[in-house]
């Protein structure tokens, strides 16, 4: 398993030591070791590009409720069924999007200038890069197989499902791209086999959120939580 080096400023050191944080003194960069959750780690952990300018809010997707879905895929490496999960955002969340760069006017990127937006549409979650305290706690009492680590095609960390028998990782973007995959369900008898959890709490997290034409959400087993 590739190891997860940390960018920690100075300033921030100790607190990184107080979490857990081990100094390499070769290469001189703070990493996570080995069997500790790199969970506590999201701030100062490589993320997907988009992220990281000044004066914007700390989540970029927010939604009144949300779904934790609950599907199964098979693990390619012990090719047995495992338990995998993802979020399903309802028609009412908005995603934050920066002002357009714009030479006629004072804005630009740096100035962290957006706005939310609503789509209108239900969204499914992947690449989720960090959650909110509220939602990780959720989330922690249906998997603790759900959790960042590195991952070599996205070149970054990411919350990522791992096989409940052999803790392979299982990447995000076959469950979600693939018509077929875990997330990607393409008749209502594939639905039926999946399960939304309905959260009635705020969602706040940074991720990439998609849609399908047809998502046959409706057909998917409910449960209140
Ligand atoms: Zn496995």
């Amino acid at each position: 398993m590739a190891r997860i080096d940390l960018s920690v400023p100075f300033a921030e050191k100790d607190q990184a030591k107080l979490l857990g944080a081990r100094w390499d003194v070769k290469a001189k960069t703070w990493y996570v070791p080995d069997g500790v959750s790199a969970e506590a780690f999201a701030r100062w952990m490589p993320q997907l590009a988009g992220f990281g300018l000044e004066h914007e809010p700390e989540f970029h997707v927010r939604a009144p409720y949300y779904f934790i879905l609950q599907s199964v895929t098979e693990c390619w490496k012990c090719f047995c069924p495992t338990r995998v999960f993802s979020f399903k955002l309802p028609e009412e969340h908005e995603q934050f999007e920066f002002a357009e760069e714009d030479e006629d006017t004072d804005f630009s990127l740096d100035s962290g200038l957006g706005y939310w937006v609503s789509h209108g549409f239900r969204g499914g979650l992947s690449n989720v890069v960090t959650l909110s305290p509220s939602v990780i706690k959720q989330l922690r009492s249906y998997t603790t197989r759900y959790e960042p680590d590195y991952s070599q095609k996205a070149g970054a960390v990411y919350y990522m499902n791992h096989c409940q028998h052999c803790s392979a990782k299982l990447g995000d973007f076959y469950m979600h791209s693939e018509p077929g995959g875990a997330f990607f369900p393409t008749s209502p008898n594939a639905a039926s086999v999946m399960t939304l959890h309905l959260i009635n709490e705020r969602f706040d997290g940074n991720g990439g959120v998609g849609w399908a034409s047809e998502d046959f959400m409706d057909f998917m087993q409910l449960k209140n939580a």
